[in-house]
């Protein structure tokens, strides 16, 4: 039944068509390569301030149940109660940790040790529900590009859930040398990891244009197969991301870090744009959030863009000690774009296109003012270094290069503008994931160490348990060793499927 509260979903570039949140789980894409979005931000429908003993399986039903609304009670309970369990290391599941006068929300916890998981943990749960919702009879095949983090999230999330089949592309030489050992190492018989000789945003492209291929979708639909989507163009992603900044406002309200109704800044080390839009939808919600802080590494698009209000991809791709923000085109953008175009399709796909074709757009001036609570900087290499350094040595904390690119970013911020408001740094990953980087920006000396043993040397200096992921991959077989070229990927998932 749909009531007035419902929110549906439709395309960026053609919002002639609107579908409940439960399709557009299972579509991933629109037809039309837009992105799915609701039609309007719902508010929280109670206050903060009476969130306080909530846990976060409670939060994130209260803000879920807002966005899936044809999503039962029981469902939703069902999916959360499934995705935020002992694959987290804490109850908390998102914690805060205080550090130099910020607060790092620790978005790392769950099974692979990244950011991803918050909402990869859910994902399947939906999709599957979802299914069921809909008479979906054939099996799902997830198609999905990684620049590192989404890629094993996913495989740990979908690997042997019935009816799916799950197929990851990265780039084979632009990830760390612990992520890809994560994922050539996925057990499950649906689960598939191919290499590309490409960088993300091929990958990425591939997995679009494979997407929006008709002829491909028919064939696939007459052998009782569909596609759907892992990345963070699913609004399936986006939604439970928006949780833990409910969550952050909300923990600090509890421990009296804030006050009630006082507003905070975020800032969140970005490559596709889909956690600071969750920021975004929060602040949107009633979450006071003042600042929504984009940080970037040396592939500084979106730096560029809120400064000149043009987005222009026309530049070299840089491999960074940040391998996960090595984005050049930040797709969940789109979604912003459509927005401050005044939710116009018509409008939002003519930039699409512009950037498909000449790799830039600029947007109007209008559109600009309302991107005012949105500041972008980046961190250059050196000084993400600095900053994991200087921060171990004053405070004993460790971050990863992802997290660092952020502190820099936020420190610049403050000192532009003086502004010292309460401050959440989304902490992306454990710095576990990116031992090597991290431990030769506090000391040259572990250069000629191994990975897995500059991993004991980091527990060590950090006095943190080893993460079970970790634990995990140091003596893990080998499963996958495709390697396919950026224009073979269409054949690649053929041949898997065997059609
Ligand atoms: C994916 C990822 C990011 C970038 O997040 P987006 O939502 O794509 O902007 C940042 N840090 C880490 C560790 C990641 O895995």
């Amino acid at each position: 039944m749909v009531t007035g509260m419902d929110i549906l979903y439709s395309s960026t570039r053609n919002d002639e068509k609107r579908i409940p949140a439960s399709q557009a789980i299972l579509k991933g894409l629109s037809e039309d390569g837009g992105l799915f979005v609701p039609d309007r931000i719902p508010e929280l429908d109670r206050p903060l301030k009476d969130m306080t003993d909530m846990s976060y399986q409670e939060i994130a039903y209260e803000v879920m149940k807002l966005y899936l609304t044809d999503f039962t009670e029981e469902e939703l309970k069902n999916c959360i109660g499934r995705a935020y369990d002992s694959k987290f290391d804490t109850e908390e599941i998102a914690p805060l940790a205080e550090a130099d006068h910020a607060y790092y929300l620790e978005l790392f916890h769950g099974a692979t040790i990244a950011f991803k998981d918050m909402a990869l943990s859910i994902l399947p749960h939906l999709m599957i529900t979802a299914a069921k919702k809909n008479h979906v009879e054939e099996e799902i095949v997830i198609l999905t590009a990684t620049s590192g983090d989404t890629g094993k999230a996913a495989l740990a999330g979908f690997a042997d859930v019935e009816g799916t089949k799950i197929i990851v592309f990265y780039p084979k030489n632009g990830v760390s040398p612990i992520q890809e050992k994560q994922m050539v190492t996925q057990k499950g018989k649906n689960t598939f990891v191919i290499g590309i000789h490409g960088n993300f945003d091929d990958a990425q492209t591939g997995v679009k244009n494979i997407f929006s291929d008709r002829e491909l979708e028919e064939k696939m639909l007459g052998k009782g197969f569909r596609f759907s989507s892992a990345n963070s163009i699913n609004i399936g992603r986006l939604v439970p991301q928006i949780v833990y900044y409910v969550y952050a406002y909300v923990k600090l309200l509890q421990h009296g870090k804030i006050d009630d109704g006082e507003e905070m800044n975020v800032v969140v080390p970005t490559g596709n744009f889909g956690n600071i839009l969750a920021a975004f939808y929060a602040k949107n919600m009633g979450v006071p959030i003042a600042k929504l802080i984009c940080a970037s590494n040396e592939n500084k698009v979106l730096y560029d863009f809120f400064r000149t209000g043009s987005y222009d991809r026309n530049r070299e791709f840089v491999l960074t000690s940040s391998p996960s923000m090595d984005i050049l085109i930040s797709s969940n953008l789109e979604r912003l774009i459509y927005r401050i175009a005044g939710n116009d399709a018509r409008k939002n796909a003519e930039f699409m296109a512009a950037l498909s074709q000449d790799g830039e757009y600029r947007i109007t001036e209008e559109m600009g003012t309302q991107l005012k609570d949105f500041y972008g900087n980046y961190a250059g290499e050196q000084e993400t270094a600095d900053r994991i350094r200087e921060l171990y040595e004053k405070t004993g904390y460790i971050i990863d290069t992802h997290t660092a690119v952020a502190s820099v970013v936020c420190r610049k911020y403050q000192e532009e503008t003086g502004d010292m408001r309460k401050t959440v740094i989304a902490s992306t990953a454990s710095p576990f994931k990116f031992t090597r980087s991290v431990m030769n920006a506090i000391d040259s000396k572990y250069d000629s160490m191994t990975d897995f043993e500059l991993v004991d040397e980091l527990s060590g200096l950090a006095n943190v348990k080893v993460p079970n992921a970790i634990e995990e991959i140091r003596t893990a077989a080998v499963l996958h060793h495709t390697v396919c070229e950026k224009d073979e990927m269409k054949e690649a998932v053929e041949k898997i499927l065997g059609i």
